[in-house]
């Protein structure tokens, strides 16, 4: 699979994942203003357009990054996303450690 047909998929599942979304709303609009955490990113996300996977509830951002994950093989569960997150996470804290050391230093 080329770049361009790896991007399709996603814009597909932005335009899928959004529409989820509406339904949502539409049909409860509260939801569009009730917050949980997500499992899968760690921030607090509007309970529209989330979905929830083997038990687990991610965000409509998550469930972007879940679908273009199955579809494009690069993950076949939502624990495999969840790891990958999760080094994303460690990632982002690093790069965090590492500025206040540097702030730290001057
Ligand atoms: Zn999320």
């Amino acid at each position: 699979m080329n770049r361009e047909e790896e991007l399709k998929i996603i814009e597909d599942m932005q335009a899928v994942a959004n529409q989820m979304r509406l339904d949502d709303i539409e049909e409860n609009p509260d939801s569009e203003f009730e917050m949980f955490e997500c499992q899968c990113c760690g921030e607090e996300k509007s309970l529209a357009g989330s979905v929830v996977y083997d038990g687990i509830r991610v965000c409509n951002d998550c469930v972007v990054l879940a679908e273009t994950g199955f579809s494009l093989g690069k993950i076949s569960s939502i624990n495999d996303l969840l790891k990958n997150m999760e080094d994303k996470k460690l990632e982002a804290q690093c790069r965090f450690i590492k500025q206040d050391e540097i702030e730290h230093n001057n």
